[in-house]
């Protein structure tokens, strides 16, 4: 009969045994499986070490003393031994996690540890420090024998600071393991320190601790789960190439559109600038709306790879309801004219005028869903409705908020009820071979949908197989004045009037500038936006032409287009300022590239500004004043009185007083005199500087002939 029961170390012994065997099968051999088998064997070793002692004990004769201090100080040192192991597995686990090796305190903390326990148990058989065992095997507890219990709670305290410190690096399903691990281990220690001291316990349930790891970390299924995480990861590293190709795609594409984008945008500000016929400058303002308009929907082109990489973001900032509404009332109508569809918009009078929210995003799913509701109606109505509610209290703060409430009604095709769930999926459209002839992507409404969510939204649709359909957008939105939009024609006669027109103010005809760009249509606009600065432009279209134009003469500014063939913008301003060509002359790039962050780009490449394009006036004429020597910057006022002085100075000769009439309203432009006769045309010209004469041929013929 041995001294103490050692029934349930002796099942321990078994469990390890199993565990270790079922691991070995499995022939994994990754890093936190070899320390997994580390605990095993250094729990195995433990609980056998801890069941020959007892042996020893009952039978003290059996071996020489020595021998049994052996045994009893290799069990302590197995034990630890695998706190130690339960420490480094941890250690490796979350290295493989986190990508990266973890920090060295946690290593030499426990490197040490077990050093310094080994050294002691080592003493203890020369000098007995922990316990002793006499000539008749009677072992007794000595000196620093709490050791015994304190080695496995530091073990346990820096595995738990550990796994704290990483805790985002653990699934609930690993943290729940981790404590479960350590309540058995700990529920094992205390209960034989308790109430079982004649039952040892402790490496039973160790033995089902770390068969708990089997099931849930070191799966039966682990060779598996390694080989689909492994292909897995391949998988990812493949979709993240191509999402690179993707994004470059989408940036070659967005230049391709933005260039002559360029030329619209730039073009048509020059005709708001200069046409004096209302009419056409309407139409001129209109195009500048589409334009920007599409300016903005090309970013978004750009933004939807953001959404699918989860890295759009909504920027919040105070909006017009009747701007809003204004735009997307003007880039929907002409399409539902041509179409003849009656197209009504009723926004309640009370909804807000100034809101805060993301105008941009709102707008483009406005839109693509009027756009939809357009394009899938044959003949009919498309009515848009904004209706409005309080709300009272939204996430805690005292702000006023509405909830806006936009609805979007035709009288179209119709969404068959199964295809219901199939609508809002990336690249689908429904019913394709009847829709061949509408033109479409499939992407539109899913966009909408993420943006909505993104914005708190809801995006719900009703509708009716070959009767209509009817999406409505709510969004709630802080208000900035309760101040309502009133009626709605006069709001967008307002916002119509506020479509800016830019005065210039930039003067400078002694300054001279270079412009490069490859595209010759851009390089008109851009001559023609700087007409009235009467600035000297010398203009070229390659980077080597600008190197050589630079070398012969010195320029105030040089404007350099970014993507050009052969040489482009980074290296000629390189070979600029390597070759110091033009130094201190500031460069100034142009590109379409309008990412977040590219001015502070450009300007870390040693470019002293940037201009996006399609360029605007008013930040060329800023970037200009910025850069133009000041005493060549003139008042503007000169312009006006050069401009008086330039003016050709005609004299017009004819005795018909309508024929008169009629050349004065055509050479408006021209500081010119009106005279019935010769006489008082050379009278005048004896006075004044004249550079033409017109007379009336028919009437003068006629006179010389009857003298
Ligand atoms: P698309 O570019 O094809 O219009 P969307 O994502 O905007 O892509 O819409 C997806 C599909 O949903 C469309 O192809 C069309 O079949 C259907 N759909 C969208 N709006 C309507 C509507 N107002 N009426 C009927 N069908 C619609």
């Amino acid at each position: 009969m041995l001294m103490y029961n050692i029934d349930f170390e002796l099942a321990g012994i078994a469990i390890s045994i199993v565990i270790l065997v079922f691991v070995l099968i499995q022939n994994v051999n990754t890093e936190s499986v070899r320390e997994y088998k580390k605990v095993i064997i250094f729990n195995l070793l433990a609980a056998l070490f801890d069941s020959i002692t007892v042996v020893f004990y009952t039978y003290p004769t059996l071996v020489p003393i020595w021998f049994n201090y052996l045994v009893n100080s290799l069990g302590f040192i197995f034990g630890f031994g695998e706190a130690y192991a339960v420490l480094n597995y941890s250690i490796v686990f979350i290295e493989a996690r986190e990508k990266k090796k973890a920090a060295n305190w946690i290593k030499i903390c426990n490197n040490s540890a077990f050093i310094v326990y080994s050294l002691l148990y080592a003493i203890n058989a020369f000098v007995p420090i922990i316990f002793s065992i006499d000539e008749n095997g009677v072992y007794s507890r000595v000196g620093i024998y709490p050791i015994v219990y304190v080695s496995p709670a530091v073990y346990i305290f820096l595995t738990a600071v550990f796994l704290f410190v990483k805790r985002r690096f653990l699934t609930w399903k690993q943290t729940f393991t981790a404590i479960f691990f350590a309540f058995v281990t700990i529920s094992g220690m205390a209960l034989q320190f308790l109430f079982f001291k004649d039952v040892f316990l402790t490496y039973f349930f160790s033995s089902v601790a770390i068969l708990s790891l089997s099931f849930s970390l070191e799966t039966p299924d682990y060779v598996i789960l390694t080989k689909t995480m492994k292909e897995l990861t391949e998988a990812k590293e493949e979709a993240e190439r191509a999402t690179n190709a993707k994004d470059i795609f989408l940036a070659n594409m967005s230049h391709e559109i933005r260039t002559p984008l360029n030329a619209i945008i730039g073009l048509d500000e020059i005709i708001l600038r200069d046409s004096r016929d209302e009419q056409t400058k309407q139409h001129a303002k209109d195009i500048k709306m589409a334009g920007s308009s599409l300016l903005s929907i090309i970013n978004q082109i750009l933004d939807f790879s953001k959404i699918e990489s989860g890295k759009m973001e909504i920027f919040l900032a105070e909006y017009s309801t009747s701007d809003l509404f204004y735009e997307v009332v003007n880039m929907t109508k002409l399409k539902a004219i041509t179409k003849n569809i009656k197209y009504n918009i009723d926004v309640d009078p009370n909804l807000p005028e100034m809101l805060i929210g993301d105008e941009l995003r709102i707008r483009q799913v406005l839109l693509n869903l009027i756009n939809n509701a357009i394009k899938y109606t044959k003949d009919g109505s498309v009515d848009v409705k904004v209706t409005f509610s309080k709300v009272t209290r939204i996430r805690k703060e005292n702000v006023p908020h509405v909830e806006m409430q936009i609805s979007i009604k035709d009288t179209g095709i119709g969404i068959r009820e199964e295809d219901m769930n199939r609508l809002f999926q990336s690249f689908t459209r429904l019913e394709e071979s009847k829709n061949r002839n509408i033109e479409g992507t499939g992407l539109g409404l899913v966009l909408s949908k993420q943006l909505i969510d993104l914005m708190d939204g809801e995006l719900t649709v009703n509708s009716e197989y070959q009767k209509g359909s009817e999406f409505v957008v709510k969004l709630t939105q802080k208000v900035v004045s309760e101040k309502g939009i009133g009626d709605l024609s006069e709001a967008f006669r307002r916002t119509s009037e506020k479509v800016e027109i830019y005065e210039p103010t930039l003067y400078a005809p002694k300054a001279e500038i270079l412009i490069v760009d490859d595209n010759e249509m851009n390089l008109s606009v851009m001559s023609d936006l700087l007409e009235t600065t009467k600035i000297r432009m010398d203009l070229c279209q390659s980077g080597l032409e600008c190197i050589d134009k630079c070398k012969k003469r010195k320029y105030d500014v040089v404007l350099l287009d970014m993507m050009m063939p052969e040489l482009d913008g980074v290296d000629t301003l390189k070979k600029l300022r390597e070759e110091h060509i033009c130094d201190g002359t500031p460069v100034v790039v142009l590109t379409a590239d309008a990412v977040v962050g590219a001015r502070e780009s450009y300007i870390m490449m040693g470019f002293d500004d940037y201009l996006s394009k399609p360029v605007k006036y008013a930040e060329l004429e800023e970037a200009l004043k910025k850069f133009l020597p000041k005493d060549k910057l003139l008042d503007i006022n000169e312009a006006k009185k050069d401009k008086e002085k330039e003016k050709s100075s005609i004299v017009v000769v004819s005795e018909s007083t309508d024929a008169l009439k009629e050349h004065k309203s055509k050479l408006k432009d021209y500081k010119a005199t009106f005279v019935h006769d010769k006489d008082k045309a050379v009278k005048y010209m004896e006075k004044h500087d004249v550079d033409f004469v017109m007379i009336d041929a028919k009437e003068f013929n006629q006179k010389e002939a009857e003298e």
